[in-house]
């Protein structure tokens, strides 16, 4: 660890002690890393005497997390509520809090901890490391340095955070120091079986017949080098899904031998198609992101056009093929 990080780890434990309450946010869309990081955290947070610690909602959390410990401490709290601190996690702009990015506005002070390449710093103390795998692996290295134990369940919150954000440890992210952490996450004995059937083997049907519908959409360009699949909202009310069902789609078709860059166009609403990017082996997708203000890895990404389907596609693919050539 840098001495900079440390010096930072230090001062975050410096002023939890000073704070008598702490709230604890993460980005719409939530995924693994923004769920599990947040429960670890705040559930190890509570072990500070005098500490009040708070979970905020954001979004509706897909309900192949339901099974984390802690997750019925996560609540509504007011937009304009005063915390002493407020700690974003797993969030590289304000804009990723939606409606919620106001509470930001009445914190003493805000701490920022990501690992996003793309993460404006737009805390009074950022703890952003671009190389972790996930944040759930910088909150591991924070609870060691501030000498908080690491519970059963709050080891099984911070795996579920890292296996999530590292595709099962597959991504380049995944670095020697991400499967120490998950060996002493192991060394607590979490229930790595039902972790994982929670997680990757209880797809709904409805979620399975969406797959099968946004697969009827594909289509590739650039010699099969480029895959781009669209989920309409009639798609998702005729199989009964939800917009969580449509996690997984994007990684599916990455995974076809030829494809480098895989797309996904998601209709939220009329004229707001949330865009996921998958690339392979050389494109980076944060930056094509980053053309449309949204941004994430060089390897995963997403941005927002106010658009139809068929513009965002247009106006998508024109960058992809810039890119990938
Ligand atoms: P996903 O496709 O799973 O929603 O997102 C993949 C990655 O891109 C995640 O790391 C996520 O944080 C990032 N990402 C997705 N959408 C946006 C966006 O609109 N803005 C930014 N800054 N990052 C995004
Ligand atoms: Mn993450």
């Amino acid at each position: 660890m840098s001495k900079e990080i440390k010096l930072k780890i230090k001062s975050l434990g410096e002023k939890l002690k000073e704070s008598k309450s702490v709230c604890l946010i993460s980005h719409i869309h939530p995924d693994g890393d923004s769920i599990g990081s947040l429960l670890g955290f705040g559930l190890a947070l509570r072990q500070i005497e005098g500490l009040e610690v708070k979970f905020a909602y954001v979004d509706d959390i897909p309900s192949n997390f339901s099974f984390l410990p802690g997750i019925e401490n996560i609540k509504k709290v007011g937009r304009d509520e005063y915390f002493d601190m407020i700690i974003t996690l797993d969030c590289s702009d304000i804009e990723r809090l939606g409606e919620m990015k106001t509470i930001l506005e009445s914190a003493d002070t805000i701490v920022n901890i990501d690992h996003h390449v793309s993460n404006l710093d737009y805390g009074d103390l950022n703890i952003v490391l671009p190389k972790a795998s996930s944040t759930g692996e910088i909150i591991y290295k924070i609870l060691e340095y501030l000498g908080l134990n690491v519970t059963k369940e709050i080891a099984t919150c911070l795996y579920v955070a890292i296996s999530t954000d590292t595709g099962s440890f597959k991504y380049e992210s995944t670095s020697a120091y991400t499967h120490i952490v998950a060996s002493r996450l192991l060394e607590k004995g979490i229930d790595l079986n039902k972790i994982n059937v929670e997680l990757y083997q209880s797809t709904s049907l409805n979620k399975a017949n969406l797959l099968i519908k946004a697969l009827n959409t594909l289509e590739f360009y650039e010699n099969k080098k480029v895959a781009v699949v669209y989920i309409s909202r009639n798609m998702l009310e005729d199989c009964k899904a939800t917009i969580h069902d449509t996690n997984g789609i994007v990684e599916f078709i990455r995974n076809i031998s030829t494809v480098e860059v895989a797309c996904v166009l998601k209709e939220i609403a009329n004229n707001e198609i949330k865009v996921g990017l998958r690339s392979k082996r050389y494109v980076d997708v944060a930056d094509i992101a980053k053309r449309f203000n949204g941004g994430g890895h060089v390897r995963a990404s997403g941005c927002t056009i106010f658009k139809s389907i068929e513009e965002a596609k247009h106006d998508i693919l024109e960058e992809i093929l810039k890119d990938i050539r």
